[in-house]
């Protein structure tokens, strides 16, 4: 994504969106220091392997729980970094301080099991690389470097130049909770980003745009590293003529602009069925019009500034084209007066027929706008308008007739799909969160993530009486 952060004399200039002030300068990590890093994070790691799966566990809920000793630091810090309003900055703290059922759920999901006369044990892969996007600065950090520690793995942690503060109070909370070397943190942009997954390490986890996900791959090419990345999205939300109107209209509007749009499954177009597009219309522009821009802190606001003025920049270069392109602006909620110059707002938007070849229909926007397409009503076009796109992040369907709402659930090439629900909101912790097409290449969460952070191996016995019953204090799993 587009983010316009300056790198001078080797720090990172970190602005708050809010006023376009600087707030600190983080020193980059020297690309001359990885090979270092390396050599600790290697020479750490077959004794945290060798530890007890439950005590890692345990180290681990620590980390997340010390997260409570900052809390309100961490909100602040998350506020003045990005510009999520504090409710939300509030929420997300509170989720990554309570993620010790999370890392239950991955420890359960690490153990050993027994089918008939095998025994599965799981082997680390070695050091781990962990670059995190800015959109969810304390949780999307954890969301990778969790499951990856949580296996035996030493993880080098280098969160996004955006949020480098809120970045460095992840990381030391999980670096104090561990032994010496097991979590690194390097800070810096994507060139140390790179140099890192250039190095001699066997993974690379990250969450981030399809772009960079791309440059990854082809670095991690040349030896064959184990790789999980969670990339971007153009979800598409389908609302069907008999569906709940004012929840549709609700989730549509306050899923679109959530953190300012600035999400992975946001909602970035909706199609909505032609019998009740008007009502449907309305609704949304009335309720998208409570959507208020300003400052994070301030607490009758709904929107924050976006993340950066290229940024900002790029999603008013999206809507600038569709108007151009005969799409029509139903509604704009206002920005409040008195924003700084250097400030970043951009008042929530409701814009309807958007002509399909319009890049807001194809990239993804990244921004605080409500995007609403007619169609048939029919389930093979909600289908196929669905899943014309080449992400396959997230998808919702909307409508009272859940067999239907299944039918085209099942044909949306989509990780996730949201039966009149945002799925982000209520997707257990044990189901993977998971990108299809140009979303994502393997992913996390669920038994079927986290296992990704280890290879399994089959210890065959002559028969089953003879597989122990434990392996390392770790009791063995019968399946
Ligand atoms: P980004 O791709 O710009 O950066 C992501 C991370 O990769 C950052 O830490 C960055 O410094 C690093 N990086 C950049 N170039 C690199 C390189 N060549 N080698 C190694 N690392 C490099 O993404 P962003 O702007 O920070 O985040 C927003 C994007 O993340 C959006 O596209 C959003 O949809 C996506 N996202 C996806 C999910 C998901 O679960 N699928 C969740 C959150 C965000």
């Amino acid at each position: 994504m587009v983010q316009g952060v300056a790198i001078e004399d080797g720090c990172i200039v970190d602005t708050d969106p809010a006023t376009g002030e600087v707030i600190a300068r983080v020193r980059c990590t020297p690309t001359s220091e990885v090979p270092a890093m390396v050599a600790r994070a290697r020479a750490a790691q077959p004794a945290w392997a060798a530890t007890p799966l439950a005590e890692r566990v345990s180290m681990l809920k620590g980390a997340c729980a010390s997260l409570a000793d900052r809390r309100d630091e961490l909100v602040e810090t998350i506020v003045r970094e990005m510009g999520k309003v504090r409710a939300e900055a509030e929420e997300e703290v509170s989720g990554a301080i309570g993620r010790a059922t999370y890392v239950e759920q991955i420890g359960a999901a690490n153990a050993p099991r027994q089918i008939d006369n095998g025994l599965v044990v799981r082997d680390a892969h070695g050091v781990v690389v962990v670059c995190s996007p800015w959109n969810f600065p304390a949780d999307e950090p954890l969301l990778l470097c969790l499951p990856a520690l949580c296996a035996g793995n030493a993880v080098i942690l280098k969160p996004s130049e955006v949020v480098p503060l809120v970045g460095a109070i992840v990381g030391d909370a999980l670096r104090r909770a561990l032994p010496e070397g097991v979590l690194q943190l390097a800070q810096g942009d994507g060139a140390v980003g790179a140099a890192l997954v250039q190095a001699d390490v066997q993974m690379v986890a990250m969450t981030g745009s399809s772009a960079t996900g791309k440059k990854i791959m082809a670095a991690c090419a040349p030896g064959l590293k184990r790789l999980v990345l969670e990339l971007g999205g153009k979800d598409p939300m389908i609302c069907f003529a008999d569906a709940d109107l004012e929840r549709a209209a609700d989730d549509a509007v306050a899923f679109s602009l959530f953190n300012c749009g600035q999400v992975c499954c946001s909602v970035e177009r909706v199609y909505v069925a032609e019998a009740i597009k008007s009502q449907f219309e309305a609704l949304c522009a009335l309720k998208a019009a409570a959507f208020t821009a300003g400052s994070g802190f301030d607490a009758d606001v709904r929107i924050g500034p976006m993340v950066s003025a290229m940024q900002r920049d790029a999603v008013a270069a999206q809507l600038d084209e569709a108007v151009k392109a005969g799409a029509r602006v139903l509604a704009q909620a206002p920005v409040k007066p008195g924003a700084p110059p250097g400030a970043t707002y951009f008042p929530a938007t409701v814009l309807t027929d958007v002509p399909e070849e319009c890049a807001i229909h194809r990239a993804e926007t990244f921004g605080p706008l409500v995007v609403i397409s007619p169609f048939d009503g029919s389930e093979a076009s909600a289908a196929r308008l669905a899943n014309d796109s080449e992400y396959g992040l997230a998808a919702y369907v909307y409508t009272r007739d859940l067999g239907k709402a299944a039918r085209v659930a099942c044909k949306i090439r989509a990780g996730q799909v949201g039966i009149n629900n945002w799925s982000l909101a209520k997707a257990p912790t044990r189901c993977p969160w998971v990108g299809a097409k140009g979303s994502g290449f393997g992913y996390h969460s669920g038994d079927d993530g986290w296992r990704q952070f280890s290879v399994p191996k089959s210890l065959i016995f002559d028969d089953a009486s003879l597989v122990p019953t434990e392996i390392d204090g770790t009791a063995v799993v019968r399946d």
